[in-house]
């Protein structure tokens, strides 16, 4: 399984944010850490990182750069989007785990599982 980072039609972001990467976890074979159009693909596992990893880069991608002051990080299991989150007037709920804001029960759900998976021993 590999991680994907969807930068939600953001092609230039993409570009931007797979250059980063690439320094980031160099030396790492170019076909480790794929672009193509707005998605990145990262074979994790083959690098060794874990998906912690790859969200503090991503969060640190998006905060040290003064143009994404409205993005953020959303993570789905192995999938990551960067963009403009929906207005908050429409989230109610929130992972008491992590802070993470849901506009469904079922999406807060489907989100726990990813912490639930972590934190079997
Ligand atoms: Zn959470």
């Amino acid at each position: 399984m590999a991680v994907v980072v969807s930068c939600a039609g953001d092609n230039e972001l993409a570009m931007n944010l797979h250059s980063s990467l690439a320094s980031k976890f160099s030396p790492a074979p170019a076909d480790l850490i794929s672009l193509k159009e707005d998605e990145i693909t990262i074979q994790n596992k083959e690098l060794g990182i874990k998906n912690d990893a790859v969200r503090k880069s991503l969060d640190e991608f998006v905060e040290s750069n003064p143009d994404l002051v409205s993005y953020s990080v959303t993570e789905f299991g192995d999938i990551f989007t960067i963009g403009v989150p929906q207005s908050l007037d429409k989230v109610i709920l929130s992972c008491e785990m992590c802070g993470y804001l849901a506009r469904h029960e079922d999406e807060l759900n489907i989100h726990k599982r990813t912490h639930g998976l972590l934190f079997i021993p």
